[in-house]
């Protein structure tokens, strides 16, 4: 038995996650926009064969969208965010390692049987998490992570594979190298590829069998194990991923640029409350904070400011982190500055088991534990009855700044009261 890497990708997540809530819209045009529905950020197979672009602004699509019949989407990134969770949960339990790498992919290790390919394998799992999840995945398996990637690629590209590939059972793998272009090699950045075909390297094949001394020369051991990736030895181990988070951020685009210090304030305690319910959600405190915002970066004046404070007492109280963020708004807030996004990051976090006793006086503490009970009663009812139901002061008045979302799917999966009911008479 060999140790084979996994290299595991959800098809077109966004759109695969808006399919899989309204499952009207499988086998249909869907396209999904960023933030502030600006740009289009994800595609159905449907839309990519009727030839919609990635990445182009919205409203110059617009039309042609409409034409098509292509359905829309904001962005939805609690839901996908909770769909990805489902997807890792799942994949763990059927793999030895898991390295989540992103929201939609992740690295995995099993042990392959003496010789045997893992087609039927692969298979299953896809099976498995379609059903469970409904996500079309795809599968590339190889003996290392850049071959498991290239492995992914090819299960993509080849018609008839059903998502899955297995290079490393191919003993010469040159016809199936060959098909890969340089740039598409992971981890050969822009520069590199650049450099890489002005040396005539243009296909993964070539950047295997290309010198390794002038490789190593030009981009040092980076370079190098990369080449004995594809190579087939194992140099780029998997980081087994713990689902502790290790910082939490919330930001967000306006709608329009804003100026003033009540806006800006008012914003970032938004994001305060949102960052600090995920860190109760997730059992942590947190000992530092930073807010942030800046202008538009193509602008001539661009301004961008941040500042960060410790919190003696780690804590993932929303009145006290308020408090440090208000003071911190303040620091980084400039006059006549169009600031077009801004944000909260809470770090230095860790687990709500270990809280460091308090050497306060016994009003502090009674103090502390209301804090912590009105915390939990607004998260409760939160959780019960939808966001903003019941929060601090003015952030739950709805801002014209508010990021636009007018096409979001009002179907969550976090949210109780959206599980469709099923009458059977
Ligand atoms: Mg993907």
């Amino acid at each position: 038995m060999s140790k084979v890497i996994l290299q595991i990708d959800g098809n077109n997540f966004y759109a695969s996650c808006e399919q899989t809530i309204n499952p009207s819209l499988k086998g249909k045009g869907l396209v999904v926009l960023s933030n502030n529905d600006g740009c289009i950020i994800a595609r159905s197979a449907e839309a990519r064969k009727m030839g919609i672009p990635m990445g182009q602004p919205y409203f110059k699509l617009k039309n042609k969208l409409t034409q098509l019949n292509i359905n829309v989407r904001s962005s939805n990134y609690e839901l996908y965010g909770d769909i990805s969770n489902r997807l890792m949960q799942l994949l763990r339990k059927n793999c030895e390692e898991l390295e989540i790498y992103s929201i939609d992919e992740a690295f995995g290790t099993i042990k392959r049987p003496k010789g045997k390919c893992l087609y039927q394998w692969g298979k299953d799992l896809r099976a498995l998490v379609y059903q469970n999840i409904g996500i079309p995945i795809s599968i590339g398996i190889g003996e290392t992570k850049v071959l498991s990637k290239i492995s992914n690629h090819l299960a993509k590209k080849i018609k008839n594979n059903s998502g899955i590939f297995d290079i490393g059972i191919i003993q010469n793998k040159d016809h199936y190298l060959h098909q890969i272009k340089v740039g598409k090699v992971w981890g050969i950045g822009k520069r590199m590829s650049i450099w890489l075909k002005s040396k005539g390297i243009t296909n993964a094949l070539e950047l295997r069998d290309m010198s390794s001394e002038q490789i190593k020369g030009k981009y040092g051991v980076v370079g190098l194990r990369i080449q004995n990736e594809l190579k087939g030895n194992l140099c780029i181990p998997i980081k087994e991923t713990s689902s502790e988070k290790k910082e939490i951020c919330v930001s967000r685009s306006f709608s329009y640029p804003i100026d003033t210090f009540e806006d800006l304030n008012q914003a970032i305690i938004k994001y305060v409350l949102i960052a600090s319910a995920k860190l109760r959600k997730y059992n942590q405190l947190s000992s530092a904070i930073t807010v942030f915002t800046h202008t538009n970066i193509h602008s001539k004046d661009f301004f961008k400011s941040e500042a960060t404070e410790k919190i003696s007492i780690p804590t993932s109280n929303s009145r006290i982190m308020i408090e440090k963020s208000q003071s911190l708004t303040k620091k980084i807030f400039k006059p006549y500055k169009k600031l077009i996004k801004a944000g909260v990051i809470l770090h230095k976090l860790q687990s709500n088991k270990y809280e460091q006793n308090l050497i306060f006086n016994s009003q502090n503490i009674q103090k502390d534990l209301y804090l912590k009970r009105l915390d939990n009663i607004i998260d409760n009812i939160n959780s019960k009855n939808g966001i903003d139901t019941i929060n601090w002061g003015s952030t739950i008045i709805k801002k014209e700044w508010s990021p636009s979302r007018k096409k979001v799917s009002n179907i969550k999966t976090t949210d109780i009261e959206n599980i469709p009911i099923i009458y059977a008479n």
